[in-house]
């Protein structure tokens, strides 16, 4: 009789055979080929565009190597698009108004991506924004490619993590791309750093601050809808767009001689969206003519690259050991006045240096 010990085992059960077969696949899976992944994505594969992202939303080691080879590759393929930033409180009609206004873009460009910023996920891990069913006819249609923010990051991880997919989405050859962000709180101040034109949506009636729009963002827009001006609410949609016209007059100028618009429209019904894609192109082409598209890009990258130095000394700094070790004691001795805030700080990077 032959010995039950030297057989294979059966590969149906949870055989050892077949626990390596499963590994072997686990093992395949997770193997990205960047290459690979890059070909497909620049041709256009909407599945493949989808995966590079998700390498770069990663915290893995691994997939941070393929990342930067993605974003590497991509920022050779530099194609002329369009980087559109909408934002405004929630319920204003942004969803509605992007998919109204994503059928007229079609028409005169090739791609469309719309990339969200939520900056309540990071806070409660739901989503303003994600939750709902969104976008639906954009959603279904090829040219169109959607796609939320990573939630639970830090909003600085969330931008660099959307400008990277922009620049993913340009090299598969979105042309025109979408960032939204609801604008109640720092998220539109990073979008405005990285789009071309900065779109401001309002409802009619009542102010900015009373819509829960921070200061300083009406004065950050390129453009400015008072969305939902229905047939009924056109009277008051024409007083408040008078209301702000008015009070962009008090800012200064421009800095590329472009006066701010102030439009009503309805994204629902579909009115006033063609006039405000008119002008947002209108807007697009001054910036072209006048140079101040590559100024406005060449002070964004800049920025960005100054942002994320100083996030990186400032992670290193507090994680320092050293600064762990005496940072409480010195709090302290801010705080009871035995030594000034400024002199504190010296002294805990005198303690760096020493080491
Ligand atoms: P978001 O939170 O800014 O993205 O807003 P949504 O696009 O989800 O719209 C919020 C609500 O306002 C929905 O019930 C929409 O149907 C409605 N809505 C959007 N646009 C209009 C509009 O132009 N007129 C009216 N009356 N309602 C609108």
């Amino acid at each position: 009789m032959s010995s039950d010990k030297n057989k294979k085992p059966k590969s149906n059960d949870g055989s050892l055979k077949n626990t390596k077969t499963v590994a072997k696949l686990i093992q395949k899976r997770k193997t990205i080929n960047p290459n690979q992944l890059f070909d497909q994505l620049v041709k256009g594969d909407r599945i493949a565009l989808a995966k590079a992202i998700t390498v770069i939303e990663s915290a893995r080691l691994e997939d941070q190597a393929i990342a930067q080879n993605l974003i590497s590759k991509s920022l050779k393929k530099t194609i002329k698009s369009f980087r559109i930033g909408i934002t405004g409180p929630p319920g204003v009609g942004k969803s509605t108004f992007i998919e109204a206004i994503g059928k007229h873009i079609l028409k005169d460009r090739k791609k469309l991506a719309v990339l969200t910023i939520d900056p309540s996920s990071q806070v409660s891990k739901g989503s303003v924004l994600g939750d709902k069913t969104r976008m639906q006819d954009l959603s279904a249609n090829k040219k169109v490619f959607i796609r939320p923010s990573a939630a639970g990051e830090t909003l600085g991880g969330v931008a660099r993590k959307t400008r990277e997919t922009i620049t993913l989405c340009e090299a598969a050859g979105y042309d025109t791309i979408i960032i939204e962000t609801v604008g109640v709180g720092q998220s539109e101040i990073a979008v405005h750093s990285m789009v071309d034109a900065f779109c401001l949506l309002l409802m009619p009636g009542g102010g900015d601050e009373l819509q829960g729009i921070k200061r300083g963002v009406v004065e950050m827009a390129d453009l400015i809808a008072i969305n939902k001006a229905d047939e009924d609410r056109m009277e008051m949609a024409k007083k408040s767009r008078a209301a702000f016209k008015n009070a962009i007059h008090l800012y200064p100028p421009n800095e590329n001689g472009w006066d701010t618009k102030v439009l009503t429209c309805s994204g629902l019904n579909n009115k006033g969206i063609d006039e405000f894609w008119k002008e947002l192109q209108s807007y697009y082409t001054h910036n072209i003519k006048t140079s101040y598209l590559k100024k406005r890009r060449t002070s964004q990258s800049k920025f960005w690259l100054h942002e994320t130095i100083i996030n990186h000394l400032k992670n290193s700094f507090y994680q320092n050991p050293q600064v762990a070790k005496v940072l409480a004691d010195i709090e302290n001795n801010v705080i009871e006045g035995k030594i000034s805030p400024f002199q504190a700080a010296e002294k805990l990077f005198d303690s760096i240096r020493e080491e």
